[in-house]
């Protein structure tokens, strides 16, 4: 059995999930190093729904409340047609008082910027580009692009669903392609149908659109459709998009209108099945690069934040086998992530259907199940878990933000 002190956690990837990797391991005192292949360290671009699950895990790193300084809190997800009929509205507001922290909307480059700030003393090496690791029974030694080399005790693949080290204990497996297109977009629009902390998903025949604030006057927005993987977007490309929604009810036509060209990013929607294994040895996988969970149930990144925290109890509690800290580690993220992965798939399935009639299915499904069923399934899954940071009882902190175990 491979055991010994753990001196030296190496992570690959500065995105949301290594970067809380990084906080939460050096809370619990462990040197780390971070391997960030970009020239800066940055995500950018686009909004995140962050549930109240994601922000007890930022709580317990103790920096919600830097995110939540400009984030809104949620206080209804709206689903509706795109003729503008009502299929469900979930109160989400009231997690706050349920779980003592909202869910909130988030640029990302919001809450990857605090996760920087919060590094103290971590190096994190931009321009660093991991392209292979070897280990034996005492450590692991990373490889990067330019022919150098990193030794340490353990190595955490956090480097997204394209990764180098996921790669390395994987193969080169390419991602399954949903069959759907993501257009994300920033408007610069205050508007009186788009209410403070309301999330709104749009459903039409295979596509969809879904807005929601992430600070006053800024909106983001995701336009959705079925389609062939790889291709690119001509010039006038907020023009297509309203083509593309045209006749839909609400502010729909508003945001894309308030919407710069040049700021549409464009992604094919990827993820993979759960896999049975993550690691082996002394290597893991942490955020998109262990779970890819597509967009539907906007868990991905808190997964991630999750991922970071359990990560950091076992090595902490396991100190002396880092072997066997790991592969505990993956049996519990596993049993948390494997299920998302798969209703974030079928919710995507759904939402993909064209033909009317399946339209018609869908839209009486979602009415009759969703308010109920699936609005108290999700959060019981989904919501629910951040509970096991906080110290009971929780009707206390209401309002002021729970205590945290430390
Ligand atoms: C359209 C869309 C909407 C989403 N909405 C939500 C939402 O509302 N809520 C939510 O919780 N999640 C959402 N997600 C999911 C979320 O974005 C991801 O789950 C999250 O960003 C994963 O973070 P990560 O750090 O694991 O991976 P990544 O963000 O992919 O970061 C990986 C990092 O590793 C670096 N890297 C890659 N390869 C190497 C290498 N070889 N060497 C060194 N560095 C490397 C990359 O540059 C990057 O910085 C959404 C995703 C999409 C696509």
């Amino acid at each position: 059995m491979a055991s010994g002190r753990i001196r030296r956690v190496l992570i690959a990837g500065g995105g949301i999930g290594g970067l809380a990797a990084a906080v939460a391991l050096q809370r619990k005192g462990f040197e780390t190093l971070v391997f960030e292949r970009a020239e800066s360290l940055r995500d950018g671009g686009a909004g995140l729904h962050v549930w109240t699950n994601g922000v007890i895990a930022l709580a317990h790193l103790g920096l919600a409340d830097a995110v939540l300084k400009t984030a809104p809190a949620q206080q209804t997800c709206h689903f509706s047609t795109w003729r503008g009929e009502t299929l469900g509205a979930w109160p989400v507001g009231d997690f706050a008082e349920r779980y003592g922290w909202p869910t909130i909307a988030v640029e990302r480059s919001v809450l990857h910027g605090v996760l920087a700030d919060a590094l103290h003393g971590t190096p994190v090496r931009t321009g660093t580009h991991v392209v292979g690791f070897t280990q034996d029974r005492d450590g692991v030694t990373v490889r990067f692009a330019d022919g150098r080399t990193e030794r340490g005790d353990i190595l955490i693949g956090a480097d997204g669903i394209h990764g180098a080290v996921r790669t390395g204990l994987h193969g080169d497996v390419p991602p399954r392609y949903t069959g759907y297109i993501a257009w994300r977009g920033k408007a610069a629009l205050e508007h009186e149908a788009i209410p403070r902390g309301t999330f709104n998903a749009v459903f039409g025949p295979g596509t969809r659109f879904t807005y929601y604030d992430v600070a006053p006057g800024t909106v983001h927005w995701m336009s959705v459709a079925n389609g062939p993987a790889g291709g690119r977007d001509e010039p006038g490309v907020a023009a297509m998009l309203a083509e593309r929604h045209r006749g839909w009810a609400g502010p729909v036509q508003d945001i894309l209108a308030a919407t710069p060209d040049g700021g549409v990013i464009r992604g094919d929607v990827i993820d993979r099945k759960p896999d049975r294994r993550w690691g082996s040895g002394r290597t893991t996988l942490l955020g998109d690069a262990a779970h890819p969970i597509t967009f539907n149930i906007g868990q991905g990144a808190c997964q991630a934040l999750e991922d970071a925290l359990v990560l950091a109890e076992h090595l902490d509690r396991g100190r002396t086998d880092p072997v066997a800290a790991l592969r505990a580690y993956e049996t519990e993220r596993m049993a948390r992530t494997a299920p998302m992965q798969r209703i974030a798939w079928r919710i995507g399935r759904m939402g993909a259907v064209e033909n009317r009639f399946a339209v018609a299915a869908r839209e009486t499904f979602m009415r009759a199940f969703w308010p109920d069923r699936a609005f108290r399934a999700a959060e019981k899954d989904q919501v629910a878990y951040g509970r096991r940071w906080l110290s009971p009882p929780l009707d206390r902190h209401a309002g002021t933000g729970p205590e945290l175990r430390s």
